[in-house]
């Protein structure tokens, strides 16, 4: 067979598998049917992992023929056109795996939903349909698009991304909330607690908070619709109720995952005041990871840098910060991780940063880059141009990515977008680095002066002020 047949043939076998789901509280298993439009001679349902077999049970065909455990998944041979297979998913269980697979807070049920969702390889990149039906008072918080509700029934689409992304799904008793933005761009909250009136009504302002400051980077959230839920301390495990007694604070961490569409989850004390809560960096950090792509180990001092530039300036555009405050925490960032030190490049690093835990550096070099990049754009462009208007044209179109993207395409795109090469010139310089770039000379061509190194005062005599005080002016 030519190539081009078998590309085509391959197209012809690609379709949608459509998913339906029904959850039963009692048991915490869901029974899942997944059916295929096509005939094929033979269908492989692919499972995350071999481990992730053990929650699935009771695999049966609508013809009743016979289906084959693999070393990951099942093959089904003989798979006849409009057939269905059916199973059972043992949901709970996975909860008490307590890792990136699932988590239990309280009666609420996170789990990654490529261990119970078997994986045709049929799928194309048009992703797949799933419509859940749920038990009175049930709620699901999923990173899929939701294309319609009849009663207890919702119908979602599920983007298609690489199967080694992660995925969160919430199931339980709660409420999830839309905060509409202008433009059609929405932010949906589930919070994943009893929370009382007063302290859903102090979430949702700062969600609010964050949602606002990110979608006036460039006028628009990033993602249109992303998920996310918020976790209380008091619901994790006892060290975590422990460590938030000697720690108190009102944030105690985030982290976004793109498996199966976007999501965002948030570890909060619901306890502290809402001051805490706005000017804690975390969510806007999040969200700013919405305006970039997924770039790989090599590229997360890109990704890492671009949100911790980000949570600084943008509370700034906001008010939350003085424009000093912002220069002075960029400032007190870049001075620690200088002091760090290191033989490797900073994508050395970057690439290890798991094992090394080198975190500083690299997202401060990162943010380093982003902040020398936004400066040159500025000033090269009488003040036209900036960060913002090369990651609006990114938005505009590349996002969203299903699908990683190498740091130096990433970085390529920009330039293209914008017709410079600014991204790249500093890229190559930034990730071949095996010193933490020269921070102070950024700051001095913005007339950003630390004087004693806790004090951050204005140089207004430098060509620069003009673009300093854009970086930061108040939107
Ligand atoms: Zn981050």
């Amino acid at each position: 067979m030519s190539a081009v047949v078998a590309r085509i043939a391959q197209a012809a076998a690609g379709e949608t598998p459509q998913y339906s789901v029904t959850y039963d509280p009692q048991s915490a298993h869901a029974d899942v049917r997944l059916c295929l439009s096509g005939a094929h001679p033979q269908m492989v349902f692919a499972a995350d992992s071999p481990g992730a077999m053990r929650f699935l049970g009771g695999l049966q065909r609508s013809s009743a023929r016979r289906i084959e455990p693999l070393r990951a998944g099942w093959r089904a041979r003989g798979w006849q056109a409009g057939e269905c297979l059916a199973y059972s998913a043992d949901i709970g269980a996975i909860a008490m795996l307590h890792s990136d697979a699932g988590s239990r807070y309280g009666e609420v049920l996170v789990t990654d939903p490529q261990y119970w969702l078997l994986r045709a390889d049929t799928q194309t990149q048009l992703g797949a349909n799933l419509r859940i039906e749920l038990p009175e008072g049930w709620a699901i918080a999923a990173p899929w698009h939701e294309l319609g509700r009849a009663g207890r029934s919702i119908q979602f689409q599920i983007p298609d991304t690489p199967p080694d992304w992660s995925a969160r799904v919430a199931l339980g008793q709660f409420e999830e909330q839309r905060i509409e933005l202008p433009q059609g761009s929405s932010v949906r909250v589930a919070i994943l607690f009893d929370a009382d009136a007063k302290q859903r009504a102090k979430l949702m302002t700062w969600i609010q908070g964050a949602a606002s400051a990110v979608f006036k980077t460039y006028g628009r959230m990033p993602i249109d619709d992303v998920s996310v839920s918020i976790v209380s301390i008091g619901s994790t495990s006892y060290a975590g109720r422990f460590f938030a007694l000697l720690h108190p604070t009102a944030v105690f961490g985030g982290d976004s995952a793109r498996g199966q569409g976007n999501s965002i989850q948030l570890l909060v004390d619901p306890r502290r005041p809402l001051a805490e809560f706005v000017s804690d960096w975390t969510a806007i950090h999040e969200l700013s990871h919405l305006m970039h792509p997924y770039l790989g180990d090599r590229g997360s001092w890109l990704a890492e840098g671009l949100a911790t530039y980000y949570q600084n300036v943008l509370r700034a555009r906001t008010g939350i910060f003085t424009p000093a405050q912002a220069w002075q925490h960029l400032g007190d960032g870049f001075a620690d991780a200088a002091a760090t030190k290191s033989d490797d490049t900073l994508e050395q690093a970057a690439n290890s940063m798991e094992q090394t835990h080198a975190f500083q550096r690299v997202y401060w070099s990162g943010a380093a880059y982003w902040l020398s990049v936004d400066s040159d754009l500025r000033r090269s462009s009488g003040g036209d141009l900036n960060l913002e208007t090369a990651l609006s044209r990114f938005h505009d179109c590349c996002l969203p990515a299903y699908h990683e993207w190498k740091p130096e395409n990433f970085v390529a795109k920009l330039d293209e977008l914008m017709g410079v090469r600014t991204f790249s010139t500093h890229y190559r310089e930034f990730a071949q680095a095996t010193r933490f770039p020269d921070w102070q000379k950024i700051f001095a061509d913005l007339g950003v002066v630390r004087s004693g190194g806790d004090k951050t005062t204005f140089d207004e005599n430098v060509p620069g002020v003009a673009i300093r005080n854009a970086i930061t002016a108040a939107r």
